[in-house]
């Protein structure tokens, strides 16, 4: 089925291949054209009714000629492309473009799908791919030549978001067209995936009807488990056991293959050794099957022999237009009383409700299974993804996004997919409801030497949180504090403000949690005198009625309602934490039944947590069913759960600003000079020289001090002699990584004697020195960082600090990825622990902050036109006084060449499943 590599051009973009949802949750896979496909475009031609043949080629015709088959398939992939759409081995669609001659930054384009599979959005999605690949071969805008009447294609252009531009000569319309997407292109882009995703998830969630094949007899086995589950689930669709070797499981008729069911299946559990897993997908295949859950491990996870093996699972689920969940997984659960699918083998059903959750490890799968039904917290739905080749994480937030059952999003997180494509998804569904991650520590230490700054910083695990508050997903370390704050999101609203009020029945409690409060930078708000003196009339006369209000041990159930009933009703605090310590036996159900009912009186007017301070039955969320109120063990699980709300609530709040359009950037000439140097350099990854360097930086108005680089002292002298000002000597080496460790750098020198003297230092500071850099020296000013790296998990990164040479030990950075917005830049160097020091500490000189945003944007900007990027040091920017701008004196930047002539890994990826 493919080509061996030799008979392909060398050319040929083997990494472009895509596999794309469509509009009706099939999946299609788009791959650049071969020469040897002459026979799929003749087959495809006899799939394609006369009208829409003719809107391809302005003719009928029935076949294409040896010419027209020779000029299809046999392209350069650079001023001559095309994408195929392919279904089942069967090409049914094609898209292409040529450069135009006389203009070589405009392409003519031209898109044909067979009658059967239009309207499902396969010309939008050839367009979206040659769009992003003709951009990164300088192809600005395409045009398209289409016949007036031929109204799907207009509307396809149209709706993909482009803005047109049309003239009609004779019949035939121009279409002129960035290829550059808008936010319009970008927004319809998401719309266009989300929907697509959702809709192939359909089959998993919502079945009419599953069969288990493997389903066993023996109640031990996961097959026998798995099949009781859906049993004892109620599913309401028919469920068919496949099981060779029995007639019956647990009292249904089995049958020996899903070919043998005579009804129609949406859904199939595969629960049999990995060896006839694919025996088995392919007969769900031919019995059109739509969605699989593959329970069955001995996979990727195992090493290289499982991993062919899930490969070629994939390509078999794939070419089928399937989408699968797992291998190696524990299964599905969907409450929804529509369906109620227990299609899972664990032995823990957790009460229905708004919160759903994926896990990517099956063990702990049934943990959290376990946790959530104690803690009585509510799943609408639930995924064990695997090993997730297919259906992933990412796939499942698109999902839920706009799942009305789904209210707050759990993900336990191991890696990610595609994190640009995760961060994407989780800032605009975190608009709509919280997302919640348990993302571990990790180390990336020994993943490969980090050379530059930023290289070593981003191994900072205060990547990943920085990352996480950018996109607003909420990060615990624990699967108890997941919980904790899960409890409050789905039963609570979000806090309106940082005040809190405390009601508690002891002293030494109340103290705690203000303490935790406080450390969370929540306010233990003072009150009112008025509210102080309402609260004196219900409360004992011992009572302490300022903030945390302390009822002491006597208060009962009048007292917990009376003083709940104030604090609700004020608006001098923006959430609640209520400490119960049931003192004596008597009376505690009747105080927890008070508190729930005066919590339940006011349900969702603010956030109420009460922290019931017992060893037993203390940590369940108490409630009616629907309205549950998150109730925790000690106080400060309490304050963390709060705080973490509340900043989730500032983060919905906060504008996020907008990527500005830069003036004086010149993406052009900076792809040149890095084109060449990667001619220079070959496939593996190297740093650009000095020059190239600064032309790269100047390309994109980031200043640098004069400077040259010189092979001898006589040079040297004259270079210092024409600046007219202090100069800096830098040596020039292989070896020299941070110069100024190994004497490398010589600062302030004046005369010419100095500048000689300075030359012979810096060049015996090395063994292979090549030059000298005689820079201009820059007065004073503030030294930061600004840097980019691309972090294994979550691809480029900027990072920003202070403090120059010192930044790595002081790890005083910010993360972010790429593009930044205004806002994220402010905000980027505001987060920065010593970031007063810019604003003029303690009579220190200010820095000139606009100058410092707008340096971080342009660097935002180069790593985003140039994906070659793949490490950028600036380190030190020196950061000048308010009007004197920022000024680059040292820089590094590491380039490397990427996969064939286009870059379909880091940038612009459509859809990656
Ligand atoms: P390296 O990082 O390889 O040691 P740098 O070029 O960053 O070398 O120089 C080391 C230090 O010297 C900088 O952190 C900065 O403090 C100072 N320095 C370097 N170049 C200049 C310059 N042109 N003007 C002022 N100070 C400079
Ligand atoms: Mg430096």
């Amino acid at each position: 089925m493919i080509d061996s590599l030799d008979d392909l051009p060398a050319s040929y973009p083997a990494d472009c291949v895509f596999d794309v949802v469509l509009r009706d949750g099939s999946t299609i896979r788009i791959r650049p054209i071969r020469p040897s496909d002459g026979d799929g475009l003749q087959g495809m031609l006899g799939q394609m009714s006369r009208q829409s043949v003719y809107h391809r080629f302005f003719k009928v015709k029935d076949r294409l000629t040896p010419d027209e088959i020779e000029t299809f398939t046999r392209l350069d992939y650079r001023d001559r492309m095309a994408f195929v759409a392919e279904r089942g081995g069967e090409i049914v669609g094609v898209g292409r473009y040529h450069r135009l001659g006389g203009a070589p930054e405009t392409a003519e384009i031209a898109f044909a799908v067979i009658d059967a599979q239009q309207g499902k959005g396969i010309a939008r999605r050839l367009l979206q791919l040659l769009a992003s690949y003709a951009r990164d071969q300088g192809i600005s805008a395409f045009e398209a030549r289409v016949l007036a009447d031929n109204h799907v294609m207009i509307r396809v252009f149209r709706n993909a978001g482009f803005s047109l531009r049309r003239e009609l000569d004779e019949g035939v319309y121009t279409v002129q067209f960035p290829t550059e997407g808008s936010a319009a292109t970008a927004a319809a882009e998401q719309e266009d995936e989300k929907r697509a995703v959702a809709a192939s998830l359909m089959p998993i969630f919502y079945p009419s009807s599953v069969a288990v094949v493997g389903a066993s007899r023996d109640p031990l086995s996961i097959g026998g488990r798995l099949f009781k589950n859906i049993l004892n689930g109620d599913f309401t669709g028919p469920v068919y056991p496949v099981n060779p070797h029995a007639e019956v499981v647990r009292s249904v008729k089995a049958y020996r293959s899903v070919l043998d069911i005579p009804e129609h299946v949406d859904l199939a559990f595969i629960v049999v050794p990995a060896a006839v897993v694919i025996p088995a997908v392919k007969e769900c295949a031919a019995k059109g099957v739509k969605g699989l859950v593959i329970i069955s491990s001995g996979f990727s996870e195992i090493g290289p022999r499982g991993r062919e093996l899930e490969r070629e699972l994939l390509e078999v689920v794939r070419s089928a237009g399937m989408r699968m969940v797992g291998p190696n997984c524990m299964g599905v659960l969907n409450t929804d009383p529509a369906v109620r699918l227990d299609g899972q083998f664990g032995p823990h059903v957790p009460p229905p409700g708004n919160v759903a959750m994926s896990s990517q490890s099956g063990a702990l799968g049934v943990a959290i299974l376990d946790y959530a039904a104690q803690l009585n917290i509510g799943i609408s739905s639930f995924v064990s993804v695997g090993n997730k080749p297919d259906v992933s994480g990412d796939d499942l937030l698109l999902y839920w996004e706009d799942d009305p059952a789904t209210d707050v999003i759990l993900l336990y997180v191991e890696s990610f997919g595609n994190p640009r494509r995760f961060a994407r998804a989780a800032r605009r569904i975190g608009k709509k409801k919280p997302i919640v991650a348990v993302k571990s520590g990790r180390t990336i230490a020994g993943a490969r030497a980090a050379v530059s700054h930023t290289g070593s910083l981003a191994s900072l695990d205060v990547a990943v949180d920085s990352l996480f508050r950018q996109a607003g997903v909420i990060r615990t370390d624990t699967l108890e504090s997941l919980f904790d704050v899960t409890a409050l999101l789905a039963n609570q609203p979000l806090p309106a403000g940082r005040r809190v009020g405390i009601v508690t029945n002891a002293g030494g409690p109340g103290i705690l949690a203000a303490d935790a409060l406080s450390a969370q930078n929540l306010e233990v708000a003072e009150l009112s005198e008025a509210l102080q003196d309402r609260l004196r009339i219900v409360l004992s006369p011992d009572a302490g009625v300022s903030n945390p209000v302390d009822m002491i041990a006597s208060a009962g159930p009048a007292q917990y309602a009376a003083c709940l009933e104030e604090l609700f009703t004020t608006d001098e605090v923006d959430a609640i934490v209520a400490i119960f310590i049931p003192a004596s036996p008597l009376g505690a159900d009747e105080t927890v039944v008070a508190i729930r009912d005066a919590a339940l009186a006011h349900h969702g007017a603010k956030p109420f947590l009460l922290v019931y301070m017992s060893a037993v039955g203390a940590h369940e969320a108490i409630g009616d069913g629907e309205h549950r109120i998150p109730t925790y063990p000690f106080p400060e699980q309490a304050a963390w759960a709060l705080a973490k709300a509340t900043e989730f609530a500032e983060w919905r709040a906060r504008d996020e600003g907008t990527v500005p359009v830069l003036d004086g950037i010149d993406a052009t000439a900076a792809r040149a000079v890095v084109e060449r140097a990667l001619f220079r350099i070959g496939d593996e990854p190297g740093w650009l020289e000095p020059d190239e360097v600064g032309a790269v930086l100047s390309a994109f108005s980031l200043a640098m001090p004069r400077g040259e680089v010189v092979a001898d002292e006589d040079a040297a002298a004259a270079v210092a002699a024409s600046y007219g000002t202090p100069v800096v000597l830098k040596v020039v080496s292989e070896s020299a990584v941070h110069k100024s460790d190994i004497g490398g750098v010589v600062l302030n020198r004046r005369s010419e004697d100095e500048v000689r003297e300075g030359f012979r230092t810096v060049w015996a500071a090395v063994p292979d020195p090549e030059g000298v850099l005689v820079q201009e020296q820059v007065a004073g000013g503030h030294e930061v960082l600004i840097g980019m790296t691309e972090d294994p998990t979550f691809g480029p990164l900027v990072v920003f600090g202070l403090g120059g040479i010192y930044v790595e030990l002081l790890g005083d950075v910010a993360f972010r990825i790429p593009p930044l917005t205004d806002v994220d830049a402010a905000e980027m160097i505001g987060e920065v622990k010593s970031a007063p020091l810019l604003r003029g500490y303690r009579g220190g000189a200010p820095g000139d902050l606009e100058a410092l945003r707008d340096a971080l944007l342009r660097v935002s900007a180069l790593i985003e036109l140039l994906p070659e990027i793949v490490e950028l040091d600036l380190n030190p920017v020196k950061v000048r006084l308010p009007g004197e701008g920022v000024s680059v004196v040292d820089a590094r930047i590491r380039v490397r060449r990427i996969g064939g002539p286009w870059v379909p890994s880091r940038r612009d990826v459509p859809s990656e499943l």
